[in-house]
């Protein structure tokens, strides 16, 4: 166990004159009170604050944060209060104690109801002192590296939370090494086979690799020497997790992964990064699509190098980091390498703290706790891209984001007016995923509210609810709107008056609360519009021609069993229904009913192109979704494009291919477009979304055929 002195003599080796006082009582403090108390493991208790306080030391951090550490775990384990901490250490310790002490109890609680709660709480804390959250993610270093000697369960359960939430939160404050240590030894527990197999296929290859590693090494070293470029090549280990990570991620088996040598070039100035690059480049052929600049556009965790991958000297590909010694200690310690001694300030000019305390914040506004988990893990732990405004002012947002995620960032009501963009000066669709260093201009309307479509689109949690929130209302006015035509209509079928003062009145009959509400239940189909006529005019006798005498008047039951009728829900009116004529819906679909007026509703799959030209020309978008009798079995139609090599045979082959498939072909045309390509369009029923994407999947494996798409009119 590391002695009282010990301690001391490692904060003084990087602080001058350190508060001796605060660390030995700490010490002395935190080893009294733990007392005689052990460790799963057998050790001393006193051993754990201990080595956190030491993990911390290797931080460089400030006496108040390694004290804190000491004292960590005495207000939940030992008779220690906040009062007393209170009085021997000053009210500042006694606060990020007893904050340390709240996370504790939270770690105890295992049931998922309670995680979104507790990950609420831990980010609050650290938004409050990010000291507390440097503290935390030591104790949980510590703890996993000292797992072993708990229940197997307990160990899984630990280590899933600490690659779900504790690894994440460290890579969002750039403290890599941190990360890495946390997902390694997780990854171990979590999937102890994988892990074997990793290591064993990393053991056999270091032993091969070893002289060729070198090789590149020096030849590096020799050729930047020559250039009169001052740098420090250093190969860097494969970790078991990241290469298992980019396997699963990118579905490369190991074979494919192991000629890939990954070196650092650790230079002085910044200048010397781009002049070594320079080199590297002319040197070696350059990998197309692998360089990126961090230099000059730092990831959000402050993180800064240039990566680039060349074909080394034996043609093997070597990935390269080149970075200065500044930007290195960045990328190992994070917020912890902006730490000026005893100056808490200083974290706070870090922007990673920075984007951190602004995320925090905006996941704190999320409505309740289920959707700030699901907020949080969209945002706190994905890769990032970095996009500006035309301002040129920067918006981070997670990998996958689109246009529309931007237009939220950037405000709230941008998001709710967005109705196109441009991408780099271009227009382009705004589902398109962004890319680190794009231009994005958002298009505007006022009179736009986002499609709910869009909510699977977007990437980010405030995308997400603010278009939850927006469609719902616009959705409530279409259905009120629907409902007030469908009303009328009625009416003057029945021929009474309809009148809105009238319907006011008779609300309490139909025990509703509001006219609008009323009118958006017979837009969606959930109140007979002959209800509202007997709430207004008592005496009026519904008459119900289509009604046969078994069926007690639910005339809507009938209408559906209407043959033709379209089996579509959220639609009750007398508008006529239809499938859009290019390519229309089948089961299976999501889909989206537009209501033209004068033309009626036309349903239309929600991936087609077409909705896109709705968005502001008066059209209403209304949600429905399908309501099939699983008795009835029927036929849809459906359209696909098909392009097949220009020779005999191609077309019976295409025909089988379909037959065989259960598919009907009910019309075909043909063009050659070159000679040696011939583009087919094949209108065919079929039973479902799932039957089609089968006969597409079966065309697309035959090799004459070079593309098929569905086509979504
Ligand atoms: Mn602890």
């Amino acid at each position: 166990m590391m002695r009282q002195y010990e301690l001391v003599e490692r904060v003084a080796g990087y602080i001058e004159n350190p508060n001796e006082t605060l660390l030995n009582k700490a010490y002395v403090y935190a080893m009294q009170k733990h007392g005689e108390q052990k460790r799963a493991s057998g050790d001393p208790y006193f051993s754990h604050p201990l080595e956190v306080a030491a993990i911390l030391t290797d931080l460089h951090l400030d006496e108040e944060t390694i004290a804190v550490a000491l004292l960590h775990d005495t207000i939940e384990d030992t008779d220690a209060t906040r009062i007393e901490i209170d009085e021997v250490f000053g009210s500042k310790i006694g606060h990020l104690v007893e904050g340390l002490t709240k996370l504790k109890r939270l770690d105890l609680v295992s049931q998922k109801a309670k995680q979104a709660e507790n990950l609420r709480r831990l980010l609050l804390a650290i938004s409050d002192d990010i000291r507390v959250l440097l503290v935390k993610l030591s104790d949980r270093l510590h703890n996993m590296r000292t797992l072993g000697a708990m229940r197997p369960d307990k160990c899984k359960r630990i280590a899933t939370e600490t690659m779900e939430i504790y690894a994440p939160l460290a890579g969002r404050i750039g403290m890599q090494d941190l990360r890495d240590e946390l997902e390694e030894l997780s990854f171990k527990y979590i999937n102890p086979q994988a892990y074997e197999t990793v290591i064993g296929h990393l053991d056999v290859l270091a032993e091969k690799n070893k002289s060729l590693t070198q090789e590149i090494s020096q030849n590096l070293q020799s050729k930047l020497a020559e250039a009169n470029i001052k740098a420090r090549v250093s190969s860097r280990q494969k970790k078991p997790y990241s290469v298992f990570r980019k396997m699963e991620s990118k579905g490369l088996n190991f074979e494919q992964l192991s000629d890939i040598y990954g070196f650092r070039l650790i230079v002085e100035k910044e200048q010397d990064c781009y002049q070594a690059l320079g080199f590297v480049h002319t040197e070696w052929k350059m990998v197309p699509g692998r360089f990126k600049d961090y230099i000059s556009v730092p990831k959000q965790n402050d993180y800064q190098s240039i990566h680039t991958t060349v074909v080394g000297p034996a043609r093997q590909r070597v990935e390269l980091q080149i970075r200065t010694e500044q930007m290195h200690k960045v990328a190992e310690y994070g917020i912890a390498a902006h730490a000026s001694y005893r100056n808490n300030e200083n974290y706070l000019e870090s922007s990673a703290y920075e984007s951190l305390r602004a995320t925090i914040e905006q996941l704190a506004e999320g409505d309740n706790a289920e959707e700030f988990l699901e907020h949080t893990k969209l945002e706190l732990f994905l890769d990032q891209v970095f996009c500006f405004t035309p301002k040129g002012r920067i918006i981070a947002l997670p990998k996958g984001a689109t246009p529309i995620d931007f237009a939220y960032a950037v405000h709230t009501d941008i998001g709710n007016s967005c109705i196109g963009c441009k991408l780099n000066g271009k227009i382009v669709p705004v589902v398109t995923q962004l890319q680190n260093g794009d231009e994005v201009e958002i298009i505007r309307s006022e009179k736009q509210s986002p499609p709910a479509a869009w909510e699977s689109v977007v990437a980010t949690g405030k995308a997400r609810s603010s278009i939850r929130r927006a469609s719902r209302q616009a959705v409530y006015k279409q259905y009120s709107t629907l409902g007030a035509r469908i009303l009328e209509r009625h009416f003057d079928k029945a021929k009474q008056t309809y009148d809105k003062d009238l319907l006011e009145i008779a609300l309490p009959r139909l025990a509703r609360d509001s006219v609008d509400d009323v009118l958006a239940e017979v837009g969606r189909g959930e109140m007979q519009p002959d209800d509202v006529v007997v709430a207004i005019y008592p005496e009026y006798q519904v008459e119900n021609q289509e009604v046969d005498a078994q069926s007690n008047g639910k005339s809507a039951l009938i209408q559906n069993k209407k043959p033709g009728r379209i089996p579509i829900r959220g639609i009750n009116s007398d508008l006529p229904v239809k499938f859009s004529k290019e390519g229309g819906a089948v089961p299976g679909d999501n889909i989206i009913g537009i209501l033209v007026p004068g033309e009626g509703i036309t349903i239309y799959p929600s991936e087609s192109k077409t909705l896109a030209k709705f968005k502001d020309d008066g059209a209403h978008m209304i949600d429905v979704r399908w309501d099939l009798d699983p008795a009835n079995k029927e036929r849809f139609p459906a359209s696909i494009y098909v392009l097949v090599d220009n020779k005999p045979g191609t077309l019976a082959l295409v025909a089988d291919v379909i037959a065989k498939n259960d598919g009907n072909i009910q019309n075909l045309s043909m063009k050659v477009i070159v000679d040696e390509f011939m583009e087919m369009k094949i209108d065919i029923d079929v039973w479902g979304r799932s039957h089609l994407t089968q006969i597409i999947k079966q065309l697309s494996e035959k090799s004459v055929i070079s593309k098929v798409d569905r086509i979504t009119g």
